[in-house]
């Protein structure tokens, strides 16, 4: 079911593939994604700000890229943008927590899961994860 909808950008109707923007924006969002990634990796001192300014890109849509681990900066810039780990509030430099709140994170998810699970049979994905098996029986 093709769904017509107004690109929130450009305002152009296009065909609605989950995504609010149409296809050209998108392209011309990830070509402000390259310039943006390129523009830090040469200039690793420069300011967030500077880096939307020289690109085009919006501050917001940086964040963007760096909360989903797409682009990493250095803890100068971090703590200069503003991006703080959304649990402990430190600055951090790529995704959405710091790293020992990631791990923190990470360890109460699994508690949380081994105790869902009564004591009876236990799993044995964490091992297999370990050895990294990850496809099914050969
Ligand atoms: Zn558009
Ligand atoms: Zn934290």
């Amino acid at each position: 079911m093709a769904e017509s909808r107004n690109c929130i950008k450009c305002k152009k109707v296009f065909t609605y593939t989950g995504v609010p923007v149409c296809q050209d924006c998108q392209k011309e969002t990830e070509k402000l994604f390259d310039e943006a990634r390129t523009y830090i990796k040469e200039h690793p001192d420069c300011k967030l700000a500077e880096v939307a300014e020289i690109t085009g890109a919006s501050h917001k849509q940086i964040f963007r890229w760096i909360r989903e681990g797409r682009i990493e900066i250095s803890s100068a810039q971090a703590a200069d943008g503003g991006l703080t780990c959304g649990n402990c509030g430190k600055p951090i430099v790529t995704g959405r927590y710091c790293s020992s709140c990631a791990i923190k994170m990470n360890d109460s998810v699994k508690e949380a899961f081994g105790k869902n699970k009564p004591e009876e049979k236990k799993p044995s994905s964490g091992k297999l994860k370990e050895h990294g098996i990850t496809k099914g029986k050969a």
